[in-house]
């Protein structure tokens, strides 16, 4: 088989062996292709705990282990299977926290330090779990295997026309553009259903707002924490905020009466 007709077919028979997966909380509909995400969530774990420097803290570890515990109780069968592990990176200037794929969670020290109270360490967790539930990497990953395949594919039929360049850059900057506002919607998405495991797990939902804020004054100050780097646009997003607050509220307030 010819190596273009190869690709063509890998491509389809990954299309028919992918699936649809349902997002949590959101009732989104996402394409996921069969990739081991899980195993590579572990796999990168393991090597970010080789490479950074883990926190013996016992007051950190145990503040961080508490919040995401409770988290994970709420999230459940969002994330089946899951492996919990929660560990703190000593890093007092690194604002950054992530979860990966199986229920790997890492928290910086200088994220723990600039939150002023659990409720908004758990804000910061949620939205990271969230990803992990929605399933966010898997999709870009799968979106990432059908755009380069797509590209590869318009790269072979053009080859040799006159407007092969321009219709390569045409599809590049499409498809950058495309996974960018990809990348923006996950964004807000994780933190919708984040702030809601959040409440669900007695946690007042507010904390989103004033981390937000807190996170925007920061980098107005000139140095601009890594978190921010991955998670921008604060206007739009503490706006959405707010107005999520009516429906995230009675959640938080019926898990505080229990
Ligand atoms: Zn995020």
């Amino acid at each position: 088989m010819k190596p273009i007709l190869r690709l063509i077919f890998l491509v389809t028979l990954s299309v028919v062996l992918g699936g649809c997966y349902t997002v949590p909380e959101t009732g989104r509909s996402s394409f996921i292709l069969p990739v081991d995400d899980v195993g590579q969530g572990a796999a990168a774990f393991a090597e970010i705990k080789a490479k950074e420097k883990i926190s013996r803290d016992p007051a950190a570890n145990e503040r961080v282990r508490r919040i995401g515990l409770r988290i994970a109780q709420v999230v459940g069968q969002d994330l089946p299977g899951a492996a919990w592990e929660f560990v703190v990176f000593d890093a007092p200037d690194t604002v950054n926290a992530f979860a990966l794929p199986g229920g790997k969670v890492g928290v910086y020290t200088g994220l723990l330090n600039l939150a002023s109270s659990d409720d908004e360490v758990a804000i910061v967790i949620g939205h990271e779990i969230a990803h992990v539930t929605a399933r966010h990497g898997a999709e870009r990953m799968s979106q990432g295997i059908l755009v380069a395949a797509g590209g590869l594919v318009l790269d072979h039929q053009t080859q040799g026309r006159k407007n092969h360049d321009l219709l390569l850059a045409g599809y590049g900057l499409l498809s950058t553009g495309g996974m960018l506002a990809f990348s923006r919607s996950h964004e807000s998405e994780a933190d919708y259903i984040g702030i809601r495991y959040a409440a669900r797990a007695g946690f007042d939902p507010r904390a989103a707002v004033t981390f937000w804020q807190k996170m925007e004054k920061q980098s107005s100050g000139g140095r601009l924490p890594v978190f921010l780097s991955t998670h921008p646009s604060h206007d739009r997003r503490i706006g959405d905020l707010q107005r999520w607050m009516p429906e995230v509220l009675p959640i938080y307030q019926a898990a505080k009466r229990q």
